[in-house]
């Protein structure tokens, strides 16, 4: 038996306005139920009520975990620089790398994630074929100093993470564990109660190939996705781009365009749709060599797969496309300065005739052909994809979505065992590479996800497998010799059957018990009134649909153990429907 929460007892200061700086329901609604309290940008403290929900989560993930077979740790969050130099990561992760030093000038990050110290943990010690594969995880605190905190908990600089890593002696037993813990994130999703969808995505700076994000469904997620009927879904990040581009057939000639620079005035000014132009983008690598551009003029440019394909990739300032002269907002690929590297989306292959820039300000030129009045060096996947474009499996078109990525999972090969020299014998004796994968579930995210997709104008309506409590009884008068007793004594028995039971003792009005117990969120609401008691019922109310019922008083016991004896272990949403059929 689980003991009462004793809500007057509670440390849950809740709001009753909405925080001026949260934007979206979560972040909103996690503040305003006294989930959790900003501490700093992008710093958030736990409240009682937070803590609770957070628990289940962290459990959940750790169940699923463990049921993979991964064994829990417990790594520092503070890191030492000399295993990020050996990684290379010191210099190339960027600002986001929250780095610091000690009172005797040695450099230390706080992990953003623990690639590095679980290589180095494992190089000296995991040295036979005989231990492989091994899969390690911990739940701990990640810090990232994200460039615009925002969202609350869906974008902080320090947050929880469930991090895994596993070492193979090669690439089949890599992809037994990947496929595992894929299936293990999903059945994290689903026990959360969330609306997902896996999706190909970049593996980002953490590095490798093959790498899959899932993706909670939701408006306010940062992450745009794409998918099929046919069961295919990427990030629109990493999506290969298949899409037609429209020919405006005209001879080759070049116009007056005074004052046009984009591909929106171009399209207009020519009455065509933005998919008969050619947008023109002007970029170097890394030694410097200036390269020029194509894609389709209604696609973006996508800067991860220009990183990819050229190797490195950054667009020219004005000045440097002053300095290569290149014509800002009229270039083209007629009449290029020499000795530029020229480069066309792949779907431009099939476009004959181009309307591009005629690198001269105010002057286009429409009807350029392809092959004859220019040409192209190569052809690379540049575009960022979008729904309407044809599916990559399929060749339907793709719908879009809005998603926020929970959780991802990767194939890193030996990027990291080859940089730290990190070795196993193999059968023979001999020294190899691990062949690693990396597993990491945002805690702290997937809860602000949930409450994302489960909320209405009232409040937070938590999946019953992580509320912070799954009963709240309000007797609605407290200093009643009648109707607390009975209260506290249906919260008693309530709890005796395994349910987690708060009672609102609160010397507050019925209407603020009321709303606090919406904004809270609690699945399911027993109200205990002298009116009803005088008929001998309580009225029950369901959360998430708001159906109310009066239930007698004496029925309760069993109703409740009939539910109880029910609850599915995952995903257990609709634990109390059945007391409203
Ligand atoms: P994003 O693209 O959103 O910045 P990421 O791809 O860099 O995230 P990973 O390195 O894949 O993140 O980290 C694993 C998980 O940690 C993510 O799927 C996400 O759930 C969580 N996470 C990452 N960054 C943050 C953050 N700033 N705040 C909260 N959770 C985060
Ligand atoms: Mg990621």
């Amino acid at each position: 038996m689980t003991d009462i929460l004793y809500m007057s007892k509670l440390y849950m200061p809740t709001l009753k306005e909405d925080p001026a700086d949260a934007e979206i329901a979560s972040h909103r609604l996690l503040l305003r139920a006294a989930m959790i309290r900003k501490t700093a940008s992008g710093v958030y403290t736990f409240l009682p009520l937070g803590k609770k929900v957070l628990a289940k989560v962290e459990n959940i993930v750790r169940e699923e975990m463990d049921a993979t077979g991964a064994q829990e740790i417990m790594m520092p969050a503070l890191q030492p620089a000399e295993l990020w130099h050996e990684s290379g990561r010191w210099d190339d992760y960027g600002p986001e790398l929250m780095r610091l030093s000690d009172r005797h000038d040695h450099g230390f990050c706080l992990g953003p994630t623990h690639e590095e110290l679980i290589t180095s943990l494992v190089r000296n010690e995991l040295r036979s074929y005989k231990e492989l594969p091994c899969s390690l995880y911990q739940i701990q605190v990640k810090f990232r100093d994200e460039i615009r905190p925002r969202f609350g908990l869906l974008r902080s600089r320090e947050f929880i993470m469930k991090d895994a890593y596993s070492f193979h002696e090669n690439q089949e037993s890599l992809q037994e564990t990947y496929d595992r813990m894929s299936v293990a994130y999903g059945r994290i999703c689903e026990r959360c109660g969330l609306e997902y969808r896996p999706v190909e995505a970049d593996s980002g700076q953490i590095g490798g190939k093959v790498s899959t994000e899932f993706m909670a469904l939701a408006e306010a997620g940062e992450a745009e996705l794409v998918y099929c009927t046919c069961g295919y879904a990427a990030d629109v990040e990493a999506g290969e781009c298949k899409c037609t581009p429209t020919m405006y057939d005209v001879p080759f000639e070049k116009i007056a365009t005074p004052g046009i620079h984009t591909i929106a005035e171009l399209a207009e000014f020519l009455n065509i749709p933005e998919s008969s132009t050619v947008k023109a983008l002007a970029g170097k690598d890394e030694e410097g060599n200036i390269i020029a551009l194509f894609i389709p003029g209604d696609h973006e440019l996508n800067d991860i797969k220009a990183d990819h394909g050229i190797g490195w990739f950054m667009l020219l300032s004005d000045e440097e496309m002053l300095e290569a002269g290149l014509v800002k907002g009229s270039m083209g690929p007629v009449g290029l300065p020499e000795g530029i590297r020229v480069i066309g989306d792949a779907n431009l292959k099939n476009l004959p005739k181009w309307t591009v820039g005629a690198n001269e300000d105010g002057f286009h030129i429409v009807g350029a052909e392809l092959g004859k009045d220019f040409q192209i060096d190569e052809w690379m996947d540049l575009s960022t994809v979008k729904a309407g474009d044809a599916c990559p499996e399929c060749g339907l078109p793709l719908d879009g979505a809005r998603g926020i990525e929970v959780s991802q999972v990767f194939q890193l090969g030996d990027k990291y065992s080859r940089t730290m020299e990190a070795t196993y014998l193999d059968v023979n004796g001999k020294e190899n590479y691990f062949i690693m994968g990396c597993y990491g579930v945002g805690v702290t995210r997937t809860l602000a996800a949930v409450v994302e997709q489960h909320n209405d104008e009232y409040g937070i309506i938590w999946p019953f497998a992580v509320a912070p409590a799954h009963v709240c009884v309000i007797p609605l008068t407290i200093g009643d010799q009648d109707v607390f007793p009975v209260a506290e004594q249906i919260a008693t028995d309530l709890a005796s059957l395994g349910l987690e039971v708060v009672i609102d003792d609160r010397k507050e009005r019925p209407g603020v018990k009321f709303a606090d117990a919406d904004l809270i969120g609690w699945p399911l609401q027993i109200t205990v009134g002298k009116r009803g008691l005088a008929d001998g019922t309580v009225e029950l109310k369901l959360r998430r649909t708001g159906e109310k019922r009066d239930v007698a008083l004496d029925s309760l016991h069993d109703a409740f153990e009939a539910v109880c004896a029910n609850i599915p272990e995952d995903p257990a949403f609709d634990a109390f429907d059945s007391l409203f059929a």
